[in-house]
């Protein structure tokens, strides 16, 4: 058996009840093939692949708050701190009630490839809890993010580790849980990103993925001689990465007819109306019911369904498993030319598949919405330097990262003989620093 089957099936026999952290195993470590087997000897040697899919540790705590009832409510919290080996571990918290470690530690493990991509000196790592923001008052959301943040605290630093958001997680959140970290550890350094402007946030933050997302998309598709002026574009989601993917999309000329949430979609055939949108879920947070009040051209629908709408280009940017093969065959026979994952393992394995072997772009989550994490970075940077750079001097910086790491994991798609897989080019590009960092450091 090669050393890849072996991990995974390693993998499998160790983390029971996983599915999500498997699905993710098996993804990156399939298309790590070529690299591994021109290494084997050493990766054995090194034990480089167990080493990897195992955390440097995992933390598991009671989140204790009392609702405005004043019923005491228990939530769990979790942070995985993957791989430190090219900076302090670096990923989001996510607040939903679907959140387990198993969740946890696929996301963190994909985070370990994301940030080594953007070239940047971050880690993986990720953590949130089962708790969930929606239909809370701010004071419960208070309550919750302090008492998480009391045990958090103990775990996290500027130059150990620096959570971020991610769902359920935006900047009233990072803004609480900051007060609570300041408050406990008396520090005032950058241990969370996606804070506020007026408390050490940066600028276009707030904008990074949806807008890298487009900027890598935009590259992908102009090296494959697409313009993506006059593009029809399907988006899921109505968060934070599908708002401002809407918002790059349409400044780059293409017309976005489609957006989710978990409980319908809308497809509004004239083009999504932005402002009607941040109205509805930055402001009110409330359900995308609301659309047709705004635009009566609409139309609404319950369940899923945004993958049936004929479009160029589809930009899942809600959750994981979002897409499946079932849509990716529609979106084929609808003529579909790229898909680019703006959430995290938004398409399923086979759907992936099937979207390569029929010819569609595929520019997999953790190349394509590295843009958040890659302006945390530069958040980290700014508090560094005590200094505010301008709108649009992060925005050129975020431009031209999304534009390397295209460029990165097609030059390494293509020096293994993949070219145009790009899920093979970055997971290989992530890894081979990654692998090689851990090599020089020695067995830790
Ligand atoms: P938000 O919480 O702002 O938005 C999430 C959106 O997805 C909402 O519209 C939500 O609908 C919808 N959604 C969530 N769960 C489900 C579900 N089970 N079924 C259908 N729809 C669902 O999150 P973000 O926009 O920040 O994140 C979206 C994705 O992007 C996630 O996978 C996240 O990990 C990834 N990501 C985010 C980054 C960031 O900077 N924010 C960076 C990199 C990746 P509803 O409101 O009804 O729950």
């Amino acid at each position: 058996m090669g050393y890849v089957d072996e991990i995974i099936e390693r993998a499998i026999a160790k983390n029971p009840g996983e599915p999500e952290f498997i699905q993710a195993v098996k993804e990156v470590l399939t298309s790590l093939r070529p690299v591994v087997d021109a290494n084997e000897d050493l990766y054995r040697k090194e034990a480089l692949l167990e080493r990897l899919i195992e955390p440097d540790r995992q933390f598991k705590f009671r989140v204790p708050w009392v609702d405005d009832k004043g019923q005491v409510q228990v939530n769990v919290g979790y942070r995985v701190q993957f791989n430190n080996s090219i900076g302090p571990y670096k990923g989001g918290l996510r607040l939903h009630p679907s959140v387990n470690i198993g969740i946890i530690k696929f996301l963190g493990f994909e985070q370990i490839f994301k940030n080594s991509l953007t070239s940047l000196p971050i880690g993986g790592g990720k953590g949130g809890s089962d708790f969930d923001p929606k239909g809370k008052s701010d004071r419960e959301v208070m309550a919750f993010c302090q008492s998480f943040m009391t045990e958090l605290c103990k775990y996290i630093g500027a130059d150990v580790d620096v959570p971020a958001g991610d769902i359920g997680t935006g900047a009233r959140e990072i803004g609480y849980m900051y007060g609570q970290y300041k408050r406990i550890r008396g520090m005032y350094e950058g241990v969370l990103t996606g804070k506020g402007l007026s408390y050490g946030g940066s600028l276009v933050r707030t904008e990074a993925t949806g807008y890298g997302l487009l900027y890598l998309t935009d590259e992908m598709l102009k090296c494959n001689g697409i313009d993506i002026a006059g593009k029809t574009v399907c988006i899921s989601g109505s968060g934070n990465v599908a708002i401002y993917a809407t918002q790059k999309a349409q400044q780059l000329g293409a017309k976005v007819v489609t957006l989710s949430d978990s409980t319908g979609w809308v497809y509004d055939p004239d083009g999504i109306d932005l402002d009607a949108i941040k109205e509805i879920k930055e402001v009110k947070r409330a359900r995308l019911t609301e659309y047709r009040n705004y635009r009566p051209n609409s139309e609404y629908y319950e369940g899923r369904g945004v993958w049936t709408v004929k479009c160029d280009i589809a930009l899942p940017c809600a959750t994981q498993n979002e897409l499946s093969l079932e849509d990716a065959k529609v979106l084929v026979a609808n003529g579909c030319k790229a898909v680019a994952e703006g959430a995290n393992m938004p398409t399923t394995l086979e759907a992936t598949e099937y979207l390569q072997e029929n010819g569609v772009l595929f520019a997999p989550g953790k190349a394509a919405n590295a843009g958040g994490v890659a302006t945390s970075a530069l958040e980290m940077s700014q508090n560094s330097e005590r200094l505010s750079w301008s709108f649009e001097e992060v925005d050129a910086k975020l431009k031209s990262i999304m534009v390397n790491i295209f460029h990165n994991m097609d030059d390494a798609s293509k020096r293994y003989g993949f070219e145009g897989n790009y899920v093979v080019g970055a997971n290989i590009a992530g890894f081979e620093k990654v692998a090689s960092a851990m090599i020089a450091q020695g067995v830790c």
